[in-house]
């Protein structure tokens, strides 16, 4: 007799053999099967001719504030994303008004909304920055940990102790983010260009890398996110990654001074970066200058796309649809050739589980069933639509379901 599968998922196509339709077998949370031939499920969806993917990552989301623009007002908005963002620390100072209202109570189910978005639109692992600070003190730590431990199995969070004030402006932010990570968060943040000095930066990498290997703990930071070519720290935190032995392990997030480097000192923050095993995560569509993705991929860096931001004083969009996020980066970054689009796409999937450094994933027999049916048989198709998706499957479950329908009236669509 057959075997039986869990879920089957039948007539789709892989992105690496467009031209021919498979089966995809589900068995115990575990891709269990690619075929041609027919398989047997318990559960059969019918993929109609569409691309099957290994489900999104979002590397990069600040996600204690999603919808919380109403709260913030403009003021902030226009200055982190006006002309060549030369006021993008007073943004940050205007934006952190907000948290002096934080509370766990009111952060939680709106980020519980912003996940289940994500998860609507297949992605089913997300690197969430909480701010831990003097200001946010830990309500923003609270409520994500508390989301993280009650979708386990489903969405997998990881919850970053982000000091987004910094450390030697914020006396105290560095004790609330010992406090985090002592109450479960995943990840050390930081923050170090927004110190007054480049001394102090370097302090502030350093401060946060003892944290980390204290705790065991990766790091994922915001670097140079200013419009001034001066800004070295994302240098600075690849040096102290290969000094404190954390290669591999650490993530630079923004780093959008990068784009008005000098030629030749850009080819040597590359070369140091390969020696520090440095991933990135860049997000175009919130702000206006960008991070090198198409340099540091050649490099054979981990560079992934994030979202960033969901309707707050950075950025008033955003659903938590990282094909919308691709397609953003498509236009910002100049890249439409079908092999650029591809490479998108792997941003917001394999290259963001490089950056995550999430061991079972990927569209391969014995990885983890995290899968998306999406709408289009090709990456173009899919990149012009960035619909969500037909089905989402996460740890081998079906957890969502997508149709969309137009109805005509009259002769119109006849
Ligand atoms: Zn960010």
């Amino acid at each position: 007799m057959a075997e039986t599968y869990d879920i089957v998922i039948r007539q789709v196509r892989l992105r690496s053999r467009p031209g021919e339709l498979v089966q995809v077998g589900i068995r115990a949370g575990r891709i269990a099967a690619i075929a041609t031939g027919p398989l047997a499920g318990k559960v059969e969806l019918d993929g109609e001719g569409n691309l099957v993917s290994a489900s999104f990552v979002d590397a990069h989301l600040h996600l204690c504030k999603v919808y919380t623009f109403p709260m913030a007002g403009d003021e902030a908005l226009q200055r982190y994303t006006g002309g060549s963002m030369g006021q993008a620390m007073s943004a940050i100072e205007l934006a952190a008004a907000v948290k002096d209202r934080y509370d766990e109570s009111w952060i939680y189910p709106n980020a519980r909304r912003a996940v289940l978005e994500g998860l609507r639109h297949g992605v089913t692992h997300v690197q969430a920055f909480a701010d831990t600070d003097t200001r946010a003190r830990l309500e923003g730590v609270k409520a994500l940990l508390r989301l993280r431990d009650e979708l386990r199995g489903v969405v997998d969070l990881r919850v970053v102790a982000f000091p987004q004030d910094g450390l030697l402006r914020d006396p105290g932010a560095e004790d609330y983010v010992r406090q985090a990570l002592t109450l479960g968060a995943d990840v050390v943040g930081g923050i170090p260009w927004i110190e007054y000095t480049d001394r102090e930066a370097r302090e502030h990498v350093d401060r946060m890398l003892r944290l980390a290997r204290q705790f065991d703990r990766d790091v994922a930071m915001l670097t140079d996110d200013a419009g001034d070519p001066g800004l070295r720290s994302t240098e600075m935190l690849a040096e102290a990654t290969v000094r404190e032995g954390w290669v591999g392990r650490v993530t630079a997030c923004h780093a959008r001074a990068m784009s008005l480097y000098p030629e030749p000192y850009f080819r040597r923050l590359v070369g140091l970066a390969r020696r520090a095993g440095l991933a990135f995560v860049t997000d175009p569509h919130t702000g206006p200058l960008h991070l090198r993705a198409p340099d540091l991929l050649e490099a054979g860096l981990p560079v992934a796309l994030g979202q960033d931001d969901i309707a707050d004083a950075y950025y008033p969009y955003g659903q938590h649809n990282m094909l919308e996020v691709a397609f953003l980066a498509s236009h910002l970054l100049g890249r439409s050739t079908p092999q650029q689009m591809e490479q998108l796409l792997d941003m917001v999937t394999v290259q963001g589980a490089r950056v995550l450094r999430l061991p079972d994933y990927g569209l391969e027999v014995g990885r983890a069933a995290h899968l998306v049916v999406l709408e289009g048989a090709t990456v173009p198709e899919v990149l012009t639509r960035h619909r969500p998706p037909r089905y989402v499957i996460s740890h081998g479950r079906l957890v969502a379901e997508n149709a969309e329908t137009t109805r005509w009236h009259g002769q119109i669509g006849a």
